[in-house]
């Protein structure tokens, strides 16, 4: 590579955003970061450490000590509450910026606060780690150098990092998600432990003794034309509820289910002791009631023989699948890359998921398809190895 300074256009601030950059930061290649949220981090930075007296290998840790990395290399500039309107070539790639909508109320009524009450607070919460803080000032508004204001960068390849959007719990409308207080998503939950610092109900603030995880909720599901399996749920569930019950002993789970994803390294052994600790039942509830104390009454039938069961929980905790990103569509427009028949970006080689068809143009992470932290980081490191490589090819 000649020894000119490249920069690298990366779309989205999420775990695979940060990874690259981080990597690409640290072969000293400048990187321009462009996020549509007012803080870094994506969703994986709001999901809270899941160990017990054992680390999980959640990852959660490790999308800190990234953040952290970035938000202090020189070699990154980012851009938050933005993004790219419009990319020309012209040799090198052209993208013209804009301010995005940001909203506000967006993970604040998991922790009960109002952004207008309390600005300050709220860009705390909202920035979900005290790294994010640099990019704001003492009342609580993003620094002007960190917003888009009709900026123009110019850049030698792009990394399209955008990420995914959680499915939308309300299409299953009889699990009254929005309706029923203490139905929640994963990352509702996620967002009000970090809030809080423990898992309370909405409707009372009480914690609950009896809870539920209800799995696949908008993933591999025929009637949505959903099929794939979002990877991450199972391992989600099953930390999270060791984690819970490792505070509380007490705790009394269950994971309703149709099959258990492997979660990674020392699966076996990590299953046998969730068996011990958790109830299982594999079936998926139909529909939730509200019961007496705002506890929730859950309709299932049993694996066997399909009879009719009743179950009352104090809290039940939708998983919710990983949907192709909102912004999918316009951004493959703007960078003229496809999109497979799922909605995720489609890559050109089986082997090799991070080439689009588009030169100069990468993927990086669930932009791609589902995956979890750990494998989100892996392919946004196989991403910036491509990058380098076109970066050589190319001086
Ligand atoms: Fe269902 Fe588990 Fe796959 Fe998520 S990871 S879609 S909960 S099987």
């Amino acid at each position: 590579m000649s020894t000119e300074p490249k920069t690298v256009l990366i779309i989205g601030g999420g775990i695979a955003g940060l990874t690259a950059a981080r990597e690409l930061s640290r072969q000293n290649v400048r990187v321009e970061l462009v996020e549509k949220a007012d803080f870094l981090g994506g969703h994986a930075i709001q999901y809270a450490c899941k160990a017990t007296d054992q680390c999980l290998q959640c990852g959660a840790c490790k999308v800190e000590a990234t953040l952290k990395e970035v938000v202090e290399s020189d070699n990154i500039h980012v851009h938050l509450a933005s993004q790219v309107q419009g990319i020309a070539r012209n040799g090198r790639f052209s993208a013209q910026l804009a301010a995005a909508q940001v909203d506000k109320s967006e993970g604040l009524k998991s922790c009960g606060k109002s952004y207008n009450d309390n600005p300050i607070k709220c860009a705390g919460i909202r920035g979900y780690s005290k790294h994010n803080a640099k990019y704001y000032d003492t009342h609580g508004r993003l620094n002007p150098d960190t917003t888009a204001q009709s900026d123009r960068v110019e850049a030698d390849a792009v990394i399209l990092a955008s990420g995914f959007t959680p499915f939308d719990a309300t299409r299953k409308s009889t699990y009254r998600y929005g309706d029923l207080a203490n139905v929640i998503t994963g990352l509702d939950l996620e967002r009000g432990k970090r809030a809080n610092g423990t898992v309370t109900r909405p409707s009372d603030g009480k914690a609950p003794q009896k809870m539920a995880f209800i799995q696949c909720v908008g993933s591999r599901d025929e009637r949505l034309g959903n099929l794939w399996c979002s990877q991450v749920c199972c391992p989600y569930a099953l930390r999270t509820a060791m984690s819970l019950k490792h505070k509380n002993p007490e705790l009394d789970i269950t994971i309703f289910y149709m099959d258990i994803q492997n979660t990674g390294n020392n699966f076996t052994t990590f299953y046998q002791q969730c068996q011990d600790g958790l109830k299982f039942v594999r079936t998926i509830p139909v529909d939730m009631y509200q019961a007496e104390g705002d506890r929730i009454q859950t309709r299932y039938m049993t694996e066997t023989d399909g009879t009719p069961v009743e179950e009352v929980f104090d809290m039940v905790v939708l998983s919710v699948g990983i949907m192709p990103g909102g912004d999918n569509q316009a951004l493959a427009e703007t960078l003229g890359i496809p999109l497979n028949s799922d909605g995720f970006a489609a890559g050109v080689d089986a082997l090799d998921t991070t080439a689009t068809s588009g030169k100069g143009i990468f993927l990086a992470g669930t932009v791609q398809g589902p995956k979890t932290i750990a494998n989100t980081m892996a392919h946004a490191g196989q991403s910036v190895g491509n990058v380098i490589a076109y970066l050589r090819r190319a001086s």
